[in-house]
């Protein structure tokens, strides 16, 4: 067992949906670099285990070749757990059965059965980083044995996010953070407004083109579409609106274009585990309108950093859209320094890595 002040040798196990850098992962790949930066700044060493074709600069990463997971998302609560042929995920864990005697931990960003169940059978710690909420019965029961039987390794990132399961109490939050300096601070925006994010149905960009045409300004869209049918629906439902999708972007090429917006809307139907789009926001100077739910809820301070509407309300939204000039952008980026920075990430967790390696070793 590694003391605690010393560092650690980790080995961060990427999703399983896609390659890193691809946007398929949703934010849960953005979590994983800030993660490998806020450790890395602080003498841990990491690699990375992940798709193949993942990108990941400055870093030992071995890829690992196989049919990626099916999103959880697109689940119903009763659906079996599903492992293709060829998987992936079975594969980046045969990587990890092979490694894992020169690590003191491993960290698991899949939100995946797999992974779990196979905790006991493992002679090195697992930390597993939850992405989501509350979605499978047969993931709930798994996540649930795991959060009992090594107490501390469940690790969620919001409140709102944990209590979504039946063994909140069990979750160690660890919130998140990000690299404030890759987000450029711009105090007068122009006139539109940005919808940033996966395109599905649990994002509802539906009520984000409905609530920007009744106000007149135009929505730039940038994000990964994983159901290229929902957004020609939204399209062929708002044929009038001044919408303007510009892809799955780089985040530099990506801030470029929030950091000029009157406002982010982040209008989830789901109960959002964080939101990370909402700090990459706040980071710009950019405030955000969000549904008064899940991760967005516990993260925009009202009337400060933005604006909390009833869920599902697009009166709601357009109401907040109008009083977006009330909000002091400069703010919005203190709020992303001061609570969401790598450094305070890198501490909170070490505590939580700390607790999980000090319980083995008892
Ligand atoms: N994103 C990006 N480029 C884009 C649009 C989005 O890199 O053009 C990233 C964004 O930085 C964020 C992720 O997509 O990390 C979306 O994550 P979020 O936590 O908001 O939602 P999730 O997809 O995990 O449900």
């Amino acid at each position: 067992m590694v003391l605690a002040g010393q560092s650690y040798q980790l080995l961060f196990v990427s999703t399983p949906l896609g390659p890193l850098g691809s946007g398929v992962g949703g934010g849960v790949e953005l979590t994983l670099l800030n993660m490998l930066d806020a450790l890395t700044q602080r003498g841990h060493q990491i690699q990375v285990v992940a798709p193949q074709q993942s990108q990941l600069p400055q870093t030992k990463i071995i890829t690992v070749a196989g049919s990626p997971q099916i999103p959880a998302q697109t689940q119903t609560r009763q659906t079996p757990i599903h492992i293709p042929a060829n998987s992936v995920l079975a594969n980046m864990w045969l990587q990890v059965l092979a490694l894992q005697s020169q690590f003191d931990l491993i960290v698991n960003f899949a939100y995946d059965w797999l992974p779990l169940y196979l905790t006991p059978f493992l002679t090195t710690p697992v930390a597993h980083l939850i992405s989501m909420g509350s979605l499978m019965d047969a993931m709930d029961q798994m996540i649930g044995q795991i959060a009992d039987q090594f107490p501390h390794t469940i690790g969620v990132h919001t409140r709102a996010q944990a209590n979504t399961f039946p063994f909140a109490q069990h979750c160690y939050p660890v919130g998140n953070g990000f690299n404030v300096s890759r987000y450029q601070f711009t105090p007068h925006p122009d006139a539109y407004l940005c919808w940033l994010g996966r395109i599905a149905p649990e994002k509802a960009l539906e009520d984000a083109v409905a609530a920007a045409d009744r106000t007149g300004l135009p929505l730039k869209i940038m994000g990964h579409i994983q159901d290229q049918a929902y957004l020609e629906q939204i399209q062929a439902q708002f044929p009038e609106a001044d919408i303007d999708y510009l892809g799955f972007l780089d985040t530099d090429v990506m801030q470029d274009v929030l950091r000029r917006s009157q406002g982010l809307l982040v209008t989830p139907r789901w109960v959002e585990a964080f939101g990370n789009v909402v700090i990459e926001a706040l980071a710009c100077g950019v405030p955000v309108v969000a549904y008064h739910r899940g991760g967005p809820a516990e993260i925009v301070r009202q009337g400060e950093t933005g604006w909390l509407v009833e869920p599902d309300s697009v009166d709601g939204l357009v109401e907040a859209i109008h009083k977006l000039p009330e909000i002091d952008r400069q703010a919005c980026r203190q709020q992303a320094e001061q609570e969401y920075s790598l450094t305070a990430f890198a501490e909170r967790l070490e505590q939580w890595f700390d607790k999980i390696l000090s319980q083995r070793g008892q």
